[in-house]
Formats: structure tokens, sequence, C-alpha cells
């Protein structure tokens, strides 16, 4: 590559993607001394990021008041051990445990960062060894989006997760879907009323989950004047004596070379949004209409990072979740509400395939190899009843409330039979029939002998405590019935460059690209093909990040080209 000398601007650490994943790699770079610049393709920073819950899954934290918190670490790894297997390097996995906790206490110490525990939420396989059944899941509190000023009107936002813009933490919002059936869960989350009272009233707008996460890593950054481009676009990696120098932004369709001297963090989310490398590395689900991730997430820095010889993994592989897709709408995930008593979800055949309650990777794995063994679940159908209906929220709707608009689209099937229903939704009405009049005796014991339902503690923490003795099981016995499609959406890919304990980018023949680091979902995932609990992707991402800046602090490159710095307009 020719020698580079016109130098846009210069820092220690260029940052590219305003995720989780940039802006911690940028937070950690500047607390540590080093200057920083986030670069952000699209014209609001936050990524998918700041659509998401906000839930890191980190063992060992701080906040953990189980007693087994002062050795999680290594229960930890070995629960990861035995889950992810050999898919992922031993050092990488242990450099996840280790340093997640460090660089979740560096943060809560430094900047802006606040979380709570998402209390009795369970690993998503809670039986294994090394599982906890709470402590690793933690969740940002919540923020009032004045304090970003004028940033808050370029922070990436789908709206409030929950259905009628209720702002809340992901255990406010578990508690409130289980409000109508248990009134005593709204008393646990009391905190709701006052700030949804707040934001109506006063127009005042607070920000929960992603949102949240990225509003207080947003603002720290802020406090430390890192700056934060956005519209400005990866174009290329600069390379030079063999190491990674710096980068090429297109900002406003001018060329911009950025001087890295510490380092590039490619931290550019994954290619879900990229419908060539969907068709090309995940074949069965080359769709991009069904994924949750955010807007910019095509692949960029992957590509960027191969094109100057970067390996790559687990690219045929994403984190998975079942998703509606509302007509006209965003597609929303379905988390909770298919472990809640009352519906089962079916094949076109009628047929159950999986635990609905499974944790969502999983049941979009269920999805996938249902389909092919020769079943028809792509879409499949989520049915449940009248009882159902009236107690739980589902698909944006609350408890009770089935708008006629979602019934004329299509969206919700409802029908006064089984019969009915199944005809009119495309599925077998014998089959379903017979799978509902299996299902209701099986709920009425109370005992899921087909899969299992309600039987684990993940299942449990998502059923509804006011249900007994199976609390993700009631009969489909109160007409009208409802149907509606679920397809196999996802939060983002998983794959990405192939990265090292050190979260240096590796190269084809096996050695790291010095100066080239990657975190967050332009990477390959250190949980391999897993989804080890809530939080297991954001939780990775952070920390990644931190041992990339942290890294980087400590490097000398080999050269020191000449620099001339400015800002671009
Ligand atoms: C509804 C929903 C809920 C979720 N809840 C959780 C949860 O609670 N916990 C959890 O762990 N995970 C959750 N996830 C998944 C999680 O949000 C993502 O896996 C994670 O946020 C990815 O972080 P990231 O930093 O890698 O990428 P992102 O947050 O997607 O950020 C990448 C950024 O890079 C930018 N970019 C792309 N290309 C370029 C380029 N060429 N130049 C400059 N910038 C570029 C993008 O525009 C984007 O802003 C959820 C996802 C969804 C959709």
């Amino acid at each position: 590559m020719a020698l580079v000398s016109d130098w846009a601007f210069e820092t220690d650490l260029a940052v590219v993607g305003s995720g989780a994943a940039g802006l911690a790699a940028a937070l950690t770079a500047s607390i540590d001394g080093l200057d920083a610049l986030v670069i952000e393709k699209t014209a609001h920073y936050g990524g998918t990021t700041a659509l998401s819950g906000g839930v890191l899954w980190v063992p060992g934290n701080a906040r953990m008041q189980h007693p087994d918190a002062a050795n999680d670490v290594q229960r930890a790894l070995s629960y990861l051990e035995h889950h992810v297997g050999n898919r992922v390097g031993p050092e990488k996995l242990r450099a996840f445990v280790t340093e997640a906790p460090r660089m979740l206490d560096h943060l809560l110490h430094h900047s802006q960062l606040d979380v709570e525990t998402f209390f009795g939420f369970p690993d998503y396989r809670p039986h294994s060894p090394g599982a906890l059944t709470e402590g690793r899941s933690v969740e940002p509190r919540v923020v009032a989006g004045r304090r970003l000023g004028k940033h808050l009107g370029t922070l990436r936002s789908r709206g409030p997760i929950a259905p009628a813009g209720i702002v809340g933490t992901m255990a406010e919002l578990r508690q409130l879907a289980s409000a109508r059936a248990n009134p005593g869960q709204l008393l646990k989350a009391w905190r709701l009323l006052p700030r949804n009272l707040w934001n109506r009233a006063a127009g005042r707008r607070h920000l929960a989950n992603g949102a949240a996460l990225i509003a207080r890593l947003r603002l720290s950054l802020l406090e430390r004047q890192v700056p934060l481009w956005l519209n400005a676009s990866l174009t290329e990696l600069l390379v030079e004596n063999g190491g990674v120098i710096g980068l090429s932004v297109d900002v406003g369709g001018q060329r911009r070379n950025v001087r890295a001297r510490k380092g590039v963090v490619l931290a550019a989310g994954g290619f879900e949004r990229n419908a060539e490398m969907r068709r090309e590395h995940l074949p069965a689900e080359p769709d991009t209409s069904y994924t949750s991730g955010s807007e910019g997430n095509t692949g960029d820095a992957i590509q960027a990072g191969m094109a100057i010889g970067a390996a790559v993994d687990l690219m045929d592989d994403a984190w998975w979740a079942p998703t509606f897709m509302p007509p006209g709408g965003a597609p929303q995930i379905v988390i909770f509400e298919r472990a809640k008593p009352g519906n089962i979800i079916v094949d076109a055949a009628g047929q159950r395939f999986a635990n609905e309650a499974d944790p969502y990777n999983d049941l979009v794995k269920h999805m996938q190899e249902a389909q092919q063994a020769g079943a028809a679940a792509i879409p499949a159908h989520m049915v449940f009843d009248h009882a159902y209906r009236a107690k739980y929220p589902i698909g944006g709707m609350l408890p009770g409330v089935t708008p006629k608009r979602h019934i004329d689209s299509g969206f919700v099937i409802r029908a006064d039979t089984l019969d009915d229903l199944a005809r009119q939704a495309g599925i077998d009405a014998d089959g379903l029939t017979a799978t509902v009049a299996r299902f209701n005796a099986m709920a009425a014991e109370g005992r899921d002998d087909d899969f299992h339902r309600g039987e684990s503690a993940f299942d449990r923490f998502s059923g509804d405590p006011a249900v007994g003795p199976n609390p993700c099981l009631a009969p489909l016995d109160k007409p009208p019935f409802y149907a509606m499609k679920l397809y196999p959406g996802d939060l983002g890919t998983k794959g990405g460059l192939l990265t090292n304990e050190f979260a240096q980018v590796m190269d084809t023949g096996g050695a790291p690209l010095p100066g080239l680091y990657a975190a967050g979902n332009a990477s390959a995932s250190v949980m391999g093909n897993f989804y080890p609990g809530a939080g297991g992707t954001i939780g990775p991402a952070m920390t990644f990040a931190y041992i990339a800046a942290r890294h980087a602090a400590e490097r000398t490159p080999k050269s020191t080209p000449p620099a001339q710095a400015q800002i671009p307009q």
C-alpha cells in the first residue's frame, strides 16, 4: 500500500461504530489517557445496542449478591467450556470471564455507566455445570434523556420497547407483563408509575434499556470531549509496514484519512442488513427483513478486515430470535410471551415442535431444524386463547386490547373455533385440534410430556407465577382463539473477524494484524454457537472493547508517519 501523508485527523485510537462495543472502546481509551475518535456511518449513534434490552451478561460482577459470587469467574468458565466447547480458543474464553467484571468495575467507577442486577433472571441453561439462577445479568439504570442536551436528537431510537410507550427496565417490564394476572407484580415495579406519568405530563423523556446504556456511555464521552462523527463511514483500512496505521472515512462524500497512532477498533456490528452476505453465509435465512439489527449493520468492517487479509469465523450463525412482522412496522422479537401459560407454537401441520418457553436463540434453531426435517415450521404459528389474550401483552398489544387494524391486516388472526382459526391461518385443522386436545390434557396435569415446558428455572422465570402447578402451562379452551405468524428473526449476526484473547484481529495465517482490533458483532463471538444468558452479546462486546483499548494503549507502533491534524467540517 502507498505511503499515506494526507492525514485529515489524528488520534490514538480510532473506533468504527457507535454501539456498545464502539463506545466502550473509546471510553476505556479516554479513561486511560488516550485520545479517541468514534466514527458512525449513519445519522444516529447507538446501533442495535440503542434498540436493545441493554442487558449485559457479566459473570462475577460487583453487583452480584449470590453466595457464590467470589468464585463466579471460575464457575462461569466451566459453564462456557461446557457449552462453547472447543469452538473458541480457551485463552479467549478465559479472557472474557476474567476481564468482564474488571471492565464493568472500571466503567462504573470512571464514567456515567450505572447498572442494577436483573434479579431472578437465570442463565439460559440453568441446570448445566457452572450455571447460575441469577446475578450475571445486569441492566442499565434509567436515565433522563435531557442530560444529553442536543445529542438526544441523534440517539438511535425506535421508541420504548414495551407496549403503549411504557419506559421501564427489563425487570420492571417483566413484572408488568404479569400484572394483569398477578397484581402483586405491579407493586414490585412501582417506579414505573411516577416515571411514566412524568414522561407524559411534563414531556420528559426518560431512557431505559439499550437507549439508557448508550446514553450513559455517550454522556461519559461528552464529558471527556471524545469526538463522535456521524455520517462518517469506514471505507478502507490503511496499512504500512504490515500494521494498520489508520483508516479512510467517507464524510459526506469526502474521503478523509484518519491516522490512529495506537490502533483501530472495528466495532461496526454484524452483517445482518447485507442481503448478499446473508445469501453467502446464512443461505437458510437470506431475508434481511426479519432482522431487528440496526440499519447500518451491513458488514463493512468485516469486509474491510478481509480486504487486508483478516480471517473470519462463525459466519453461519446469528443471535436468533423468533419475530413477529407487523405490517408496516419494525420486526418485534417474542421473548417472555412464549413462556406464559395458554399458548402453543405449531407448524403448518398443527404440530408442536419445541418447548415454546425455550430461550429465543434455541427456539429459532428448533424452527430451522423442524423445517429441515420436512415440517413447514417457517413461518410457525403462535396460537392462544381468549384467556391468554386477556391477561398478557403480546405483539405490542396491551392485555385484552386487540386493535381492529391488526385483525384487518391479518397480523392477528381471530376465530371462534379452532377449526376456523386453522382454516384462516393455513394450518391443518385436524392436526391443530388434536394438538390442542393433547396439550390441554397435559396442561391440566401441569406436565408437558412432549417438550418439558415449565420444568427449567429459565422457563419458570418467564412464566406466570400466579398459575400453578406449572407457571408455563394452561389449557387453550376459551374462545375466541388467536394465531400469529412467527418468523426466524435475529438480533444481529455473530460471525465476523477472528480475534484472539487481546481482541486483536487475526490474519488468515494465524498471526495478529498489528494495530487492528475488533469487538462486538463485527468479531466472531467468544460464545461460539452458544447464548449463555441475558446480555450474552453486549457483555462480551463491551469486554473485548475494553480489552482492545487497553492492549492498544500498551502498543508502540513501528513507524510514526507525519501528520497534519484538522477536524473535518
Ligand atoms: C430488540 C433487541 C433487544 C436486544 N436485547 C439485548 C440485550 O438485552 N442484551 C444483549 O446482550 N443483547 C441484546 N440484543 C443484541 C444486541 O443489541 C447486539 O448484539 C449488540 O448491541 C451489538 O453491539 P455492537 O456494538 O457490536 O453493534 P451495534 O450496536 O449494532 O453498533 C454498530 C454500529 O456500527 C455502525 N457502522 C456500521 N458500518 C459502519 C461503517 N462502515 N463506518 C462507521 N460505522 C459503521 C452501525 O451503523 C452501528 O451504529 C438485542 C437486540 C435487539 C434487536
